[in-house]
């Protein structure tokens, strides 16, 4: 399932849209100096993606202040990090790598064309960034039981797919959101 989602325009619409919402939020909430936010986009080519699909992710919202010319980069459910891969192609490829999948998914997984050493970067990543981040250390408390940390972020999913079915992609990569967004400790703890 989640395979597919990956890799299927109308998922990726949909990523677009809540990216909208949470770039419209952040310019109304202004700059932290108080002044007016101007578009001032990041061009983007990810890999991994169909062409309709690619429409919907070559670029990153982001603004700058007109005053004191501050960068100020909205939430994403769309890209996690620079990465050149999209958010949800990282978490559906880690998480399968991380779970052992069936070779059915293995085989899904092969199709995205994604290099065994970016995988397992990722993989590092989730074993080490990830789960020493502010973010994982206040975010952690909403999983009761405990998340099995050693295979994030199939773990995540599969919490996710037993309490918010039907779409655990799209439910994982909003919680990941603020990781995308440099004020993400803040925002957790400011409870957004
Ligand atoms: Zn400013």
């Amino acid at each position: 399932m989640c395979h597919l989602s990956a890799r299927n325009p109308n998922f990726y619409h949909l990523l677009l849209h809540i990216d909208q919402d949470f770039a419209e939020q952040t310019r109304a909430q202004r700059c932290r100096c108080g002044g007016v936010l101007h578009s001032a986009r990041y061009p983007r080519k990810p890999r991994g993606l169909p062409g309709e699909a690619r429409s919907c992710c070559d670029f990153r919202y982001s603004f700058c202040c007109a005053d004191c010319r501050c960068r100020t980069t909205p939430f994403s459910v769309r890209f996690l990090g620079r990465r050149v891969y999209t958010a949800a192609i990282m978490v559906v490829v880690s998480a399968t790598r991380a779970s052992a999948g069936t070779a059915a998914a293995m085989r899904q997984l092969d199709a995205l064309g994604v290099p065994p050493s970016t995988i397992a970067r990722w993989r590092q990543w989730w074993a080490t960034d990830f789960v020493n981040s502010p973010f994982w250390a206040l975010g952690q408390a909403m999983f009761v039981p405990p998340v099995e940390t050693g295979r994030a972020p199939a773990s995540l999913l599969e919490r996710f797919a037993a309490t918010l079915p039907p779409e655990p992609l799209l439910c994982l990569l909003r919680w990941l959101s603020p990781l995308t967004s440099g004020s993400a400790v803040s925002s957790l703890r400011e409870g957004r």
